[in-house]
């Protein structure tokens, strides 16, 4: 056919965050509004683009994020502007020609990026290209998936659009200076199973296989290990009977990769219903299903709770990073932090006692909660890209005409 595909360049990294969750369902939506029209590339930024020093930087991330402390320092370094300009001065030299040779190979019409550490270096390969080549540069745009606050590094002046998912991280935009025309409030892309209702608890509980009328507890661990879920489960199962004068109670608890721990949970005998789970695909109904979520601060996971109306239990966060989406579910009156597993469980006893309470949060949770998020995002991405790539073609015309009088001489 005449027309060709739009090519589509998505940097992401296997960094946490809620990266690549995000860049999977803004796959999805493009493909949803676009079938067959869009031919679109995920790509891990450090791993395969910049390569060298850079591809162990998502293995770093994974051992950082289990050092508190070291996180936090390497999390304000790469804040503090001497530092900043030093870091990105180093990376733009190391990794250059490699992004430069990536962006040559994949020869994207339109570059999205959904991680915070890619955008600096992009940009000004990008510009450089454009400058050699006097080809201009493709649209370029940036999908913040940090919930609260955002690291200063997501924000750059030359992308031609930010989406962020809270007026909070616009105002971040603002402040560190990208014009308020370059950003759009939008919300957290999350995966298809949560743009559109889910079937109603009972009928879920059905299908699921949970007990009809129980309240139900849902546990979710962090994908690297990252907080005690095992100890949480364990005290849930015994304190929240005794609190709540009944074992009828059901604890759902999703082991993720953790199959030792799922396996060990479902050998033993416990006082409530106990539901034990790998890592599941249908995490949808399982929130629709449940009455309150526990889980580690997750952009992610925290974007979709709302949109199924679940009162949360933060459990654990990684300082810096996280930190916003802990004061923002706070600030939201959508749910608590509580880390010790004996204030986790006289939490959850006291909401599953005001059932008026937990309702309103889930109400509260529900007007927070962006279903169409994915769809707007790619709706407005394919506007902008059609914006710039017209302008673009007007330029080449501008310079083909100069260049064409300039040889008529
Ligand atoms: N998730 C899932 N099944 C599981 C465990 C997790 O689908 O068994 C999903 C979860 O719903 C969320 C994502 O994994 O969409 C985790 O993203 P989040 O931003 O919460 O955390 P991070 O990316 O930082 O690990």
């Amino acid at each position: 056919s005449h027309s060709r595909k739009l090519r589509v360049l998505v940097l992401s990294s296997d960094t946490g965050g809620g990266h690549k969750a995000s860049a999977a369902a803004l796959r999805a939506a493009l493909q949803h509004l676009h079938p067959g029209q869009v031919h679109i590339d995920v790509v891990d930024f450090w791993v395969e683009l910049a390569s060298g020093p850079f591809r162990r930087f998502p293995a770093q991330y994974t051992f950082l994020a289990k050092r508190p402390a070291l996180w936090k320092f390497t999390y304000e370094f790469a804040r503090f502007p001497p530092f900043r300009a030093v870091t990105e001065c180093y990376f733009n030299t190391l990794a250059h020609k490699n992004v430069r040779s990536a962006f040559i190979k994949y020869q994207p019409d339109l570059v999205i990026s959904v991680h915070p550490l890619v955008n600096t270096l992009s940009l000004h390969v990008l510009n450089r290209i454009a400058n050699e080549t006097y080809i201009p540069r493709p649209p370029f745009v940036t999908v913040v998936t940090d919930l609260g606050g955002a690291h200063p590094t997501w924000f750059h002046r030359g992308a031609d659009m930010v989406y962020v998912p809270t007026p909070d991280v616009a105002r971040l935009a603002h402040r560190v200076g990208v014009p308020d025309s370059q950003v759009k409030t939008v919300g957290l892309p999350v995966r298809q199973q949560f743009w559109t209702g889910e079937r109603s608890k009972s009928q879920l509980r059905e299908k699921l296989g949970m007990l009809p009328d129980a309240p139900a507890v849902l546990l979710i661990g962090g994908g690297d290990g990252v907080g005690a879920l095992r100890s949480i489960a364990t005290t849930l199962a015994h304190q929240l009977p005794r609190k709540l004068g009944t074992p009828h109670l059901q604890l759902i608890v999703i082991c993720g990769k953790n199959e030792q721990l799922r396996d060990s949970l479902a050998s033993e005998t416990w006082q409530c219903h106990m539901i034990p789970l790998g890592y599941v695909n249908n995490m949808s109904e399982w929130m629709a299903a449940s009455d309150i979520m526990c889980t580690k601060a997750g952009p992610g996971t925290i974007a979709e709770a709302l949109i199924r109306g679940l009162p949360m239990i933060i459990t654990a966060f990684l300082p810096g990073q996280e930190e916003a989406n802990v004061r923002y579910v706070e600030q939201q009156r959508v749910g608590v932090f509580a880390k010790k597993p004996r204030k986790i469980a006289a939490v959850a006893a006291q909401w599953l006692s005001q059932p008026h309470q937990l309702f309103e949060m889930s109400q509260r949770a529900i007007q927070c909660g962006r279903p169409d998020a994915s769809i707007q995002i790619a709706n407005d991405i394919v506007r902008v890209a059609k914006d710039k790539i017209m302008e673009n073609i007007t330029e080449m015309e501008r310079r083909r005409q100069v260049t064409a009088a300039s040889v008529a001489l």
